[in-house]
């Protein structure tokens, strides 16, 4: 097959799969007869198309050295064959070329050289670019302004600019869409209920007790600053359970949302799986490769756990992200998904920005709320019974949460006042009767589930 050298083989733009190594063959080639399909295309000479390999090769893989149990690594027509998307006969015909070209030469102890006995391993993509616009960023968000400059915004838009371009083998994005009713469109957020009175008053007003909380009374979390909520949820209850990092023996209540409108949101976990690769001829490969390594470090910074007294500082760097994401990224994001710390990393959570953090109100007449009985809530063995107090020791009445449910005193009426005039959209609504109680176990993952009786 070797004709060697002096005798030009020529290889067409058909014979070879990746997209843009045949578009430069069709690009500069001209009309010949191919080698290897016999079809007349256009053509380079092999030793033109080997030029380009070398480049790419040495610019991404190394001579593979010897670790405990043999050489890691592959062997350079297997590369060759994916890298160009072409039969091994092809790739051996490129190693070929390269092995005359670039020998052993023993005098030489430390040369890159091709032979096809020898294992090379992938050079480890760096992600030292992104992470020193990241480092400058946090420093002048931390120590500097505090809120957005234009420097910090530039670090940003760098950093984040095209991460819609990867996406898994399956085609699914970094930047997908969550559609009412799809899979994720149920979210669960989870509250520790510390005394009988807590949990009745989350029975009796769900979608405020365990929604997001006014933003008075709004702490500043991973993805917001104080005062500007956010809707942190979980995609299961013991997912959400964990993250409140509970005691043994505490009770968590957690209840379930649905999204009501189509979101937009930054879904970290896809980086972290086998993404589509693309093309190493593609002159931005190595930009692409290290910004997903960059963004997979990111995605562990946002589900790393933080001590409550590292907070302040620590939340700085994801709140401006968040509020980058949310007002200046283009498309406009509601939300960041990410694995949970406490569960694993196998769990999934969701953050809603506050513009994507509102809980739809229920319609709730002045009649219902004066017509609701007083209640009482307390513990009798697993169970936590919900009774009509009016008449003490009389039966709970069938339906005591069925009205008016949403108002318990006059104060949140008028938090609700407030939450309705404040011009965002809703992207929430409560789950009716999905209020769930768990305990504790002897670890966070698993909890027993109380029953209520009304
Ligand atoms: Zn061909």
């Amino acid at each position: 097959m070797d004709p060697g050298p002096g005798t030009p083989q020529y290889l067409c733009c058909n014979c070879v799969g990746d997209s843009f190594l045949s578009a430069e063959i069709k690009t500069k080639g001209t009309v010949a007869s191919c080698e290897f399909c016999s079809s007349s295309a256009e053509c380079l000479p092999i030793s033109e198309v080997s030029e380009r390999v070398d480049e790419v090769f040495r610019a991404n893989f190394r001579l593979a050295e010897y670790a405990y149990g043999g050489y890691s690594g592959d062997y350079a027509d297997g590369i060759i064959s994916d890298m160009m998307g072409v039969d091994f006969e092809i790739a051996k015909a490129v190693l070929n070329h390269l092995a005359r070209l670039y020998w052993r030469d023993s005098s030489d102890g430390a040369g890159f050289y091709y032979a096809d006995d020898e294992k090379y391993d992938q050079v480890e993509v760096g992600s030292l670019e992104y992470s020193w616009m990241w480092e400058e960023f946090c420093h002048s968000i931390i120590y500097v302004s505090r809120f957005f400059d234009d420097r910090a915004a530039s670090y940003l838009e760098e950093i984040f600019s095209g991460i819609d371009r990867h996406q898994t083998a399956a085609g699914m994005s970094a930047v997908r869409t969550v559609d009412p009713e799809s899979e994720h469109s149920q979210v669960f957020r989870g509250r520790l209920a510390d005394s009988s009175e807590d949990l009745l008053e989350i029975y009796l007003n769900p979608h405020t007790e365990l929604g997001p909380p006014p933003a008075h009374l709004a702490s500043a979390g991973r993805m917001n600053p104080a005062g500007i909520p956010a809707f942190y949820g979980a995609f299961s209850r013991e997912t959400c359970a964990a993250e409140l990092r509970p005691a043994v023996g505490a009770i968590v209540a957690s209840g379930a949302f649905e999204i009501t409108r189509p979101i937009k949101v930054l879904d970290l976990t896809v980086l972290d799986q086998h993404l589509l690769s693309a093309s190493m001829f593609d002159p931005g490969y190595r930009q692409d490769s290290d910004q997903k390594s960059f963004l997979h470090d990111f995605h562990r910074q946002v589900r790393k756990p933080i001590l409550p007294q590292e907070q302040d500082l620590q939340y700085l760097p994801t709140q401006a992200v968040a509020e980058f994401l949310s007002n200046r990224f283009k498309p406009r994001l509601d939300g960041v998904i990410y694995a949970s710390a406490l569960t694993g990393g196998e769990n999934l959570n969701i953050a809603l920005f506050n513009h994507a953090a509102r809980v739809e109100v229920p319609a709730t007449t002045p009649e219902m709320i004066r017509s609701r009985p007083p209640l009482r809530g307390y513990f009798e063995h697993d169970s936590f019974v919900i009774q009509d107090n009016s008449q003490d020791g009389h039966a709970a009445q069938s339906d005591p949460l069925g009205v008016g449910r949403d108002y318990a005193h006059v104060f949140g009426g008028l938090m609700d006042l407030h939450h309705r005039s404040d011009g965002r959209v809703n992207t929430l609504r409560y789950v009716e009767r999905s209020v769930e109680l768990r305990r504790v176990e002897n670890n966070t993952v698993s909890t027993s589930l109380i029953t209520v009786l009304q």
